[in-house]
């Protein structure tokens, strides 16, 4: 028997639509640029979108139909890259929003890929292994006529884990008949996945905050605090790495709320404690704050690492925080940005601070391609040197223009696409 479909939006109200966020971003920083017009308007569209309809047979026999998404944004650049979400609160206009930000963050970084996201509507949290196993499977055969190495390779993001990206590429090679890890990127390391590539974008988030540190002349770092939303694979490594390098985190959340200490989490232990307990509510030594709370929190820097549409106009005039490093794809709302721009917040943007994943993303699929695999010193020097260039790019460009960070990153990624565009040509 097939019942309903499994589309329900809970918290759509709740979340600014992540498409127009990303629309606005788009339609200031082009207005900095000198492009030709037609090559604006064409790299506003997602070049396609695909929605999916399937069937999963529950653990109780029951056949449940869920809807899937994938777009591709661009792929002028080379590929389309960019994770799969699994999420009840995915949409096409959230989806779209992601790819575009995948097409952005790649060609800030200067990875020769596009821009892609997909996303399924379902809880993972309310299914078996075998379910997630049936649907990720179904999902990846719907996605074979789009999906290649050369073609578009999807890669974990919220929801999703190493274990799906096995699956995935699994299914893909069975489909072709030989085996194709470079299909996917964030497989385990004993199915072609690379060294450091968890790890990656929580890194990457650290690297970018020691610089912009750095750069803004702070230089004792057991003084800084780190509030840090979100504890899921951003948001757990950046605090790890963080905490390893000295740096005091007095707050971490994850969906149902967090904790904090001023005078710094035992992040080792906080980290113990969520693998044991699945949530961080009533860590021994620490208060229980909510989202809404930790987002406003004294502080030094802030990082949003949890989803899009956190920093809004209703909450950037309270934040206290002296910078924020976004962890998350589009946590702040235009209107937020103006905000904390007058305010004087310094923001290194998603495009750029979380961009360590798609990095490693990429090593990856460059060790499958070549079948050679590097060790996890050489992941992370190359990894430092991509982001301090790219922080290098923007800063420059931010002082070019006189612009904010954001305005910078979006600026370069805009331009080199478009060069891109120009080059090739409008086909036919
Ligand atoms: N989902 C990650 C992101 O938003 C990684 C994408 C990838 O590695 O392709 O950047």
């Amino acid at each position: 028997m097939v019942v309903a479909l499994n589309n329900v939006n809970h918290a759509l109200e709740a979340i600014p639509n992540a498409y127009q966020t990303a629309l606005a971003q788009y339609d200031r920083a082009v207005q900095h640029l000198d492009i030709d017009d037609n090559v604006i308007e064409y790299m506003r569209w997602p070049r396609r979108e695909f929605t999916v309809n399937f069937p999963v047979r529950r653990d109780d026999g029951r056949v449940e139909m869920f809807t899937g998404y994938r777009v591709h944004h661009s792929t002028v650049l080379g590929p389309s890259k960019g994770g799969i979400r699994y999420s009840l609160d995915v949409t096409l206009d959230e989806v779209r929003a992601l790819a575009m930000w995948m097409t952005w963050k790649c060609a800030l970084v200067q990875l020769p890929y596009g821009g892609a996201k997909g996303g399924v509507l379902v809880d993972p949290k309310s299914m078996s292994q075998a379910e997630l196993e049936r649907l990720t499977r179904r999902y990846a055969s719907e996605l074979i006529p789009l999906m290649s190495p050369h073609a578009d390779i999807p890669a974990p993001d919220m929801g999703t884990n190493p274990q799906m990206m096995a699956w995935i590429m699994d299914t893909y090679s069975m489909t072709v008949g030989y085996s194709v890890p470079a299909v996917v990127t964030g497989k385990p390391v004993n199915v072609g996945g690379s060294l450091g590539r968890n790890e990656a974008t929580g890194r990457g988030v650290i690297v970018c905050m020691v610089e912009a540190l750095k750069r803004q002349g702070y230089t004792d770092k057991e003084n800084i605090r780190i509030v840090i939303q979100g504890f899921g694979n951003v948001g757990s490594h950046a605090a790890a790495y963080a905490h390893d390098l000295g740096y005091k985190v007095t707050a971490v959340s994850d969906v149902n709320g967090g904790i904090h200490n001023p005078n710094g989490l035992d992040i080792p232990a906080v980290r113990k404690y969520y693998a044991e307990n699945r949530m961080l509510k009533d860590f021994p030594g620490a208060d229980n704050v909510t989202n809404a709370e930790l987002l406003v929190l004294p502080c030094d820097v802030l990082v949003p690492a949890a989803m899009e549409g956190q920093i809004t106009r209703n909450n950037a005039p309270n934040i206290k925080a002296k910078m924020i490093v976004e962890g998350a794809n589009g946590p702040t709302t235009p209107e937020a940005d103006d905000i904390l721009d007058d305010r004087g917040i310094y923001l290194v943007p998603d495009i750029l601070a979380n961009a360590g994943g798609v990095i490693v993303s990429y090593f990856e699929w460059v060790q499958d391609l070549q079948a050679f695999f590097w060790d996890e010193e050489e992941v992370y020097r190359q990894l430092q040197r991509i982001l301090l260039r790219s922080y290098d790019t923007t800063a420059n460009m931010a002082e070019k223009h006189g612009v904010t960070m954001r305005m910078a990153a979006q600026m370069s990624a805009i331009e080199r696409v478009g060069k891109a565009l120009m080059t090739r040509g409008f086909y036919p």
